[in-house]
């Protein structure tokens, strides 16, 4: 049923990539002509028997690329967003994004870190929420701005490492750290690191960091419409639960437990309406996620220190196959650089 919903979406893809390809050739092939120091003889013509070889040895030898390269070596090895509209395809942990946008580095409240990682790009909704949420952010806190981590790779995906959601390019992680005064350099970006939030037992709220700004942080986060869930760890959520017990706190089904995530929120968007093979996750249940079952599943040491047992096979690496077809076209369509941040083009 997937496959055939899909099927119109690769097949307009495929289109606009063929005939963008096919530009593509053509201002190639002018800019060498004008570059030449004399004219040269036109170039014998190829036969249509010999591009068609050349074509088939292109599509053979990308054919078994994907057959042999993990899913994650495949999308974790592109630089630049594929062509197109944007849209974001699949499941938040199995699936990637078409013509993802790239998230500038710097704002007036913002700045990006891990440059080197080039996991700065997505869903134009995921830029939107994130140029809006940052002004609001800071006003909620008093901090100076925000300090982004990863979004998805240029074509979302699998990523080389962490990780196993932010492949549709709607999936952002935030640090708990306030943006410092001044503009950080590439080197500090991919250096320093958030404080935890958390104790070393994993059982307590560190309170040499811990703040009052975190919960208007998080409230903010959770207070936008289009926010499908925040993901913080579960002695954070225990503590926002006891805070908020006596007043009205809707806002707080949205922020629910996750391992780790003691020094960054993880906010998730829905399905943006432009994106109808995006698939949403289950609505979180209707109540507030405090009950003492719930808190305590995520508090205990089943849960914080997991056995790690017998060594098992590792598990078998997600292929290109084990996404949507549509992630295939995606991988596979022309670069496109007008996608690129203001500050990069
Ligand atoms: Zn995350």
């Amino acid at each position: 049923m997937f496959a055939r919903i899909v099927t119109p979406f690769v097949l307009s893809v495929a289109i606009v990539a063929g005939a963008l390809a096919a530009s593509g050739g053509v201002t190639l092939a002018k800019t060498k002509a004008a570059a030449a120091p004399a004219p040269l003889p036109p170039p014998k013509p190829a036969s249509a028997g010999e591009s068609k070889e050349q074509s088939q040895d292109e599509q053979k030898e990308q054919t078994e690329k994907e057959e042999t390269l993990s899913a994650k070596q495949l999308f974790g090895g592109v630089q630049l967003p594929s062509i197109g509209k944007a849209v974001s395809i699949g499941y938040y942990p199995r699936g990637c994004l078409a013509g993802g946008v790239e998230f500038p580095v710097s704002g007036e409240n913002w700045q990006v870190m891990r440059l080197s990682r080039n996991r700065n790009w997505g869903h134009p909704s995921l830029i939107h929420f994130l140029e809006k949420f940052a002004p609001l952010a800071t006003k909620a806190t008093g901090w100076n701005g925000i300090l982004v981590g990863d979004l998805a790779q240029p074509r979302g995906g699998p990523s080389p490492s962490d990780h196993a959601s932010h492949q549709t390019g709607l999936d952002v992680d935030i640090w708990f750290m306030p943006m410092p005064d001044r503009v950080l350099s590439k080197e500090e970006r991919d250096t320093i690191s958030a404080p935890s939030l958390v104790s070393d037992d994993w059982k307590h709220l560190n309170s040499k960091t811990w703040t009052p700004q975190h919960i208007a942080f998080i409230k903010t986060a959770a207070q936008q419409p289009e926010v499908e869930r925040v993901l913080v760890n579960a002695v954070i959520k225990k503590e926002l639960c006891r805070v908020e017990a006596k007043q009205p706190h809707d806002w707080l089904a949205k922020v629910r437990p996750w391992y780790k995530h003691h020094d960054h929120i993880h906010v998730r968007l829905k399905c943006p309406a432009d994106s109808p093979n995006c698939r949403a996750q289950p609505p979180v249940p209707g109540d507030d996620g405090c009950s003492a079952k719930e808190l305590n599943h995520w508090l205990s040491d089943k849960v914080l220190r997991p056995s790690i047992g017998a060594p098992g096979k590792p598990a078998k690496p997600m292929m290109l196959s084990d996404l949507p077809p549509a992630c295939k076209t995606v991988l596979e369509a022309p670069a496109n650089k007008t996608n690129l941040a203001n500050d990069k083009r």
